[in-house]
């Protein structure tokens, strides 16, 4: 089950419980190819603009303690990635499009997510030209973790020292932290408000990192997001998220 360690400086003190994120969220819009290491190792080109897709409420489940995923359908994948919950409607009306810390300003919070993704089946349908809903809106693809109630006078800078990792049985697979992302918050809002209205609950899965890789049966997945250090065994580093979920 995901488990909150400690609190960041007692800036966070609210948590989010997974089971309310996954009932509250209607949809997911997601970003592809948001870190630079990761479109290259999927030998994808870095985008000129987002690449968005959709994830629907079906995906939502908990984080842990066990993990279901599709079989018979080639290699699933996972993606970690930091994940905004939307706080209040956002529309291409109301979003006042190049201000600076507007977007994370109208966030409740934040959690860690999985993007499954089966990845044979996407690259079928990459090659024919199809959508990927069916490598990526299958029930249980979009596990999320408990989440951080964003305190009101938290800025866009404090995001920077955020760092996220996957382990995967006892392995580092995927580390890297906020900075890097190609386009930020409020680039993505701006960019998705202008055909898509975002509401209270909705989550954005900001992109994974690089270092995405397949599950098997058995596999013990541990997500950690921690601030203030490059790594969770440098001192000063604050757990901010620990969760832990068992491939079934
Ligand atoms: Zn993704």
């Amino acid at each position: 089950m995901s488990e909150v360690v400690s609190n960041a400086c007692g800036a966070f003190v609210d948590i989010i419980p997974a089971e309310q994120i996954c009932q509250a969220a209607g949809k997911a819009v997601c970003v592809g190819r948001n870190f630079v290491a990761h479109a290259k190792e999927l030998s994808n080109p870095v985008p000129k603009e987002p690449v968005l897709f959709t994830k629907t409420p079906n995906c939502f489940v908990p984080f842990g303690p066990q993990l279901q995923l599709p079989i018979g359908y080639g290699e699933c994948h996972h993606e970690l990635e930091l994940v905004f919950i939307v706080g209040r409607q956002l529309s291409a009306q109301s979003f006042p499009v190049g201000q600076t810390g507007a977007a994370l300003a109208a966030m409740r919070g934040l959690t860690l997510g999985i993007d499954l993704t089966l990845r044979d089946v996407q690259s079928a349908l990459k090659g024919r030209a199809l959508p990927w809903a069916r490598a990526k809106c299958f029930d249980g693809a979009a596990p999320v973790t408990d989440g951080l109630v964003l305190p009101e006078n938290h800025g866009v800078s404090d995001l920077n020292d955020f760092h996220m990792q996957l382990r995967i049985n006892g392995e580092v697979r995927q580390l890297g932290h906020l900075r890097d992302l190609v386009f930020d918050l409020d680039c993505l809002v701006a960019e998705i408000v202008q055909f898509m209205t975002l509401e209270p609950g909705d989550l954005i899965f900001t992109g994974t990192l690089a270092g995405v890789g397949s599950l098997g049966e058995g596999d013990v997945l541990v997500s950690t997001l921690w601030s203030g250090a490059q790594t969770i065994e440098d001192v000063g580093a604050k757990v901010l998220i620990d969760a832990q979920t068992r491939v079934i």
